[in-house]
């Protein structure tokens, strides 16, 4: 089969390998989707800068998969060959108190492996998983739907559920890239009356109001927020990830209400008293999701009949990865996918 590599300095890798076999408790998927994430492009693709749980160790690229099963291995209960379903991307040990609760992204163990970081993703014809680690897809939704859930989604909708977006709120949103979207196509189904927008990029503005993701977007000056919120949301989402948008998250998130911080990166500087203390916020930091939130979302979707799928502006071949992530190197588009048909395609092995 054939498997995209990350090698750093903007280059994408592919080698042919041999395709894999499943062990006990393992799957093998023949892929059908696997998107690009941010995190990709800032930790690994540009060069190579994570630490611990972001420290690429040179497997096969890729932590937003989703598949179809074509083989099992022992010891598989749950799955059957022909089950369409997303990869929750993270490996954990499966036995501390992160991993009870679901939440294997926080998974301390030497042990914590996630796909596409240190063990081989989903840029790949196939990939072996873990059947503990992948959530069915509902009929409804498509492969391209679930490589979506699996990171950006997922991670947008886990941070409105902490801080309890509903119809009673509105909900601001800084930074409009793949998970900012996302915040805002999920929040309007939870309930949200407005959502308003920020993002320095004019192309991304007008990318989130096309896909109807907000109801407004602007630049994000004090000026335009007061002309839409007044006193400010009564939720906010910072997905920016840059110290600015956290602080403008803030800052506009009206007294007693909820801010989450999702945007990885950046240094916040804050004055405490006078925009966290005095106006009463609670703030959450929320990373990623946990397995039962991502399949609690699964189902939702396909009740909302919401299609993650429509935050993708370009799709690629996987023979075309390198241009995929070129395309996604610029930041101008929506989220970029690697897509495979949707006929079943065999075993090379
Ligand atoms: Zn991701
Ligand atoms: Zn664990």
């Amino acid at each position: 089969m054939l498997g995209a590599y990350l090698p750093g300095d903007r280059t994408v890798d592919l080698r042919g390998v041999p395709d894999p076999a499943p062990g006990f408790g393992q799957v093998v998927l023949e892929m059908r989707a696997s998107t690009i994430c941010g995190s990709d492009l800032r930790a690994i693709y540009r060069e190579h800068l994570g630490e611990g749980p972001e420290a690429y160790q040179g497997v096969i690229g890729g932590h937003e998969p989703s598949g179809q099963v074509v083989e099992t291995g022992s010891g598989v209960t749950r799955l059957r060959v022909g089950d369409r379903v997303v990869v929750y991307h993270i490996s954990g040990c499966g036995q501390c108190d992160e991993c009870r609760r679901g939440y294997q992204i926080s998974c301390a163990s030497p042990a914590r492996a996630a796909y596409g970081w240190q063990r081989d993703g989903g840029h790949a014809d196939f990939l072996l998983a873990e059947e503990r680690d992948l959530l069915c897809l509902p009929e409804e939704l498509t492969f391209l739907d679930g490589a979506c859930v699996a990171c950006g989604f997922g991670t947008a909708y886990e941070a409105l559920c902490r801080i309890e977006v509903s119809g009673r709120d509105r909900l601001l949103v800084t930074g409009l890239g793949p998970v900012g979207l996302a915040a805002g196509m999920l929040a309007k189904s939870m309930g949200a009356s407005t959502v308003v927008g920020t993002d320095p990029s004019p192309d991304r503005r007008r990318l989130a109001l096309e896909m109807g993701a907000v109801d407004s977007a602007v630049a994000g000056s004090d000026e335009e927020l007061g002309n839409l919120l007044g006193d400010g949301a009564e939720t906010s989402v910072d997905c920016s990830g840059s110290g600015a948008g956290q602080l403008t998250a803030l800052r506009h998130t009206r007294r007693w209400g909820r801010a989450a911080l999702v945007g990885e990166g950046g240094t916040l500087s804050v004055d405490v008293s006078e925009v966290i203390i005095h106006r009463q916020l609670t703030i959450s930091g929320s990373w990623v999701s946990s397995t039962w939130r991502m399949a609690e979302l699964l189902d939702r979707l396909a009740r909302w009949r919401l299609h993650p799928e429509r935050v993708v502006t370009h799709r690629f071949a996987l023979t075309d990865a390198d241009a995929a992530y070129e395309v996604a190197d610029t930041g101008i588009g929506g989220k970029i996918g690697i897509v495979w048909p949707d006929a079943p395609r065999g075993r090379t092995r």
